[in-house]
């Protein structure tokens, strides 16, 4: 063959559906010289993936306004093809890691690293009789989430590109300013993001309604006028209650309110949404963990921000998909903690509007990977020099939080 031949588009095209094999043929197809030069004509198999799950102690006692925790779990995955590693993860209980091995490994296995979309529909069929909610849709996002990362790095290019860019950067918000800090701890924290150049944070509220006020009020005196103040009960208010605290709040200049009711309420939001002072937007959705339920909250009106979780709702795949679905309510679009895991897919979304730079999190992902990126004037960029999410997981700094491992 003449050796130009070998690299014209068309030749490839020619040879490329023999490269091709039928549904369930498992073999692996080497890649030959004339079709190195275009990827998309080769086959590479996802070879068996690799679990682990870590507990870090958080650094004081959290809690919000319906639960309190001092500890997180990472579940980690890694999944490799023709000699190239991709990691995902999500944060979730090691029941997580233990369904990805036993069950979710082995459906991906063997299956065209190219085709993340085919495995996602693969693993959500596999967990039919399980529940789509829960364990089993975090389980499918960490094994989600390596696959794209494989993918892209398998292209060589960041995530971001490859899931194309509606923008460069990713607006945060600092979130923290947990119910179980003091007013000092709060303020230090808050005041800290805003002395940062983040031109938005979050505080909990609703452990002890009667402190609500004096919290707000000390937070909005450490994050001066110019810094957005968001306010994130986590379902602890009942409808008139969370009704006059959207009152109050307003003269702190609170402009969201999360969770003001339960998330289950969806009637109860909707009526905060239509009654909360003009500038407050109510905000839903990170317990979304299938595409039904966030059309269930968009359809009753129930939210002005739409919430979602890449680590919770089946991967990035399932968060791209929410993103979509709220942009046909022409809604705006908010993704819920684990920064270093949505940077990412919120470059791809056109109606994000911002992305939860969460406390407990962005530790993890500081102690965990290298390559996390750090928010310049409260926005992230993601780093185009390296292939997709751009994370290199530390295992020995991650070895003595080690709670399970499955190989
Ligand atoms: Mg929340």
């Amino acid at each position: 063959m003449h050796p130009n031949l070998e690299l014209s588009p068309s030749k490839t095209r020619e040879i490329g559906p023999e490269l091709y094999l039928s549904p369930g043929t498992r073999k692996i197809v080497p890649m030959t010289t004339a079709t190195s030069k275009t990827a998309s004509t080769t086959r590479t198999a996802v070879e068996p993936l690799r679990v682990s799950a870590y507990t870090v102690p958080t650094d004081t006692p959290e809690a919000d306004g319906t639960l309190q925790w001092n500890k997180t779990t990472i579940v980690i995955v890694e999944v490799q093809a023709g000699g190239t590693i991709g990691l995902g993860y999500t944060y979730a209980d090691t029941a997580t890691a233990q369904l990805i091995t036993d069950l979710l490994a082995g459906v991906v296995s063997g299956r065209d690293a190219m085709d993340v979309i085919g495995s996602w529909q693969a693993m959500v069929h596999a967990i039919r009789n399980l529940g789509r909610p829960g364990i089993a849709s975090m389980a499918i996002a960490a094994v989600d989430a390596a696959l794209w990362d494989l993918k892209a790095r398998l292209l060589q290019v960041p995530l971001a590109r490859l899931l194309g860019m509606a923008r460069d950067g990713v607006p945060v918000y600092g979130s923290g300013g947990f119910t179980s800090y003091s007013l000092e701890q709060l303020q230090n924290q808050l005041g800290g993001w805003a002395e940062a150049g983040i031109p938005r944070v979050k505080m909990k509220v609703g452990s002890n309604p009667g402190d609500d006020l004096a919290r707000v009020r000390a937070a909005r005196e450490a994050i001066g006028d110019e810094t957005e103040l968001f306010v994130d009960a986590n379902g602890a208010y009942s409808r008139k209650q969370a009704l006059a605290f959207a009152h109050q709040f307003a003269g702190f200049g609170v402009s969201w309110f999360e969770e003001p009711v339960s998330s289950d309420d969806l009637e109860g939001l909707r009526l905060l949404r239509d009654r909360a002072p003009a500038g407050m937007d109510i905000a839903a959705g990170e317990y979304g963990y299938d595409l039904p339920y966030f059309r269930r909250m968009l359809e009753a009106g129930s939210v002005d921000v739409l919430q979602a979780d890449a680590s919770r709702c089946a991967g990035i795949t399932g968060f791209l998909s929410a993103g979509a679905l709220c942009e046909a309510y022409g809604l705006p679009f908010s993704a819920h903690t684990a920064p270093a895991l949505h940077m990412a897919p919120c470059c791809a979304v056109p109606n994000l509007r911002h992305l939860e730079y969460f406390h407990d999190h962005v530790r993890v992902e500081q102690m965990f990977f290298e390559g996390v990126v750090s928010p310049v004037k409260g926005v992230l960029y993601p780093d185009l020099s390296r292939p997709g999410l751009g994370l290199e997981f530390k295992r020995k700094d991650a070895e003595r939080y080690a709670a399970k491992s499955h190989h």
